[in-house]
């Protein structure tokens, strides 16, 4: 196994070999955003998840967030005049704008020159995102792989991507599905696979209350998609830490 690109010993990640792959693998809690990245060499570009932002959407109106959240909550037979809750309506507000402020990451790629054409994954991201139904959270981790193509992403930038899609009200199957087009289109990956497994607290904390219960999502892209070896190979990887 040879040809890994340097930029893959960089920002504490480190390779392992598992059935004699080199894997990628990144445990950390998902960096914090910051606005910018600067690509880190010359040869590097950046592109962005253009289609998938909410750039163009209205900006929040925090001060009307608030208020609709008070008489939700009245309307809901809260007495807000009570020393404990006074504050309520505004915590709300900034916690719902914190979990939907989907700021878009800049995600800088580099050339392929190595040829690496072994799978990178990304294991065990963790993630938290707002069921689009409930407006309740759900959160868990996600596996993110592919088998490079001409690009290659910087390995903090999957995680980046996984809090990029979870910042907005989501469904899980969507967002596996996004993760998995988004590096099959942008890469231009031959090969993407992406599983998510998490806890939906709508499921767990009310309805049929089914506490501990995970939900587990898978998506497949790019042209070897079909590719059963791939997909083999993908899954093994990511139950290997169970
Ligand atoms: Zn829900």
């Amino acid at each position: 196994m040879t040809g890994l690109h340097p930029h893959y010993e960089q920002n504490g990640h480190f390779v392992t070999h598992i059935n004699g792959h080199a894997v990628s693998q990144m445990t950390a809690i998902a960096p914090a955003l910051r606005p910018r990245d600067l690509p880190v060499d010359g040869a590097a570009s950046s592109v962005g998840p253009a289609e998938q932002t909410d750039e163009d959407a209205p900006r929040a109106d925090l001060h009307a967030a608030q208020r609709a959240a008070a008489a939700f909550l009245q309307a809901l037979g809260l007495d807000l005049d009570k020393e404990e809750l006074r504050e309520t309506p505004a915590r709300m507000t900034r916690a719902y704008a914190e979990l939907f402020d989907a700021r878009r990451p800049t995600l800088t790629t580099f050339p392929n020159d190595a040829g690496y054409d072994e799978l990178v994954l990304a294991r065990a991201i963790p993630f938290r995102t707002v069921c689009e139904h409930h407006l309740l959270p759900f959160s868990g981790v996600a596996h993110v792989a592919y088998l490079p193509g001409e690009r290659l992403l910087g390995l903090s930038k999957l995680a980046r991507l996984v809090e990029f899609f979870a910042a907005r009200p989501q469904t899980q199957e969507r967002m596996t599905r996004q993760l998995a087009d988004y590096l099959a289109a942008k890469l231009s990956a031959r090969w993407a696979g992406v599983v998510l497994e998490a806890e939906h607290s709508c499921m767990t904390l009310r309805g049929v209350r089914a506490q501990g219960t995970k939900t587990v999502t898978t998506a497949l892209a790019g042209p070897l998609r079909a590719d059963p070896q791939q997909r083999a190979e993908f899954l093994t990887l990511t139950n290997a830490q169970d």
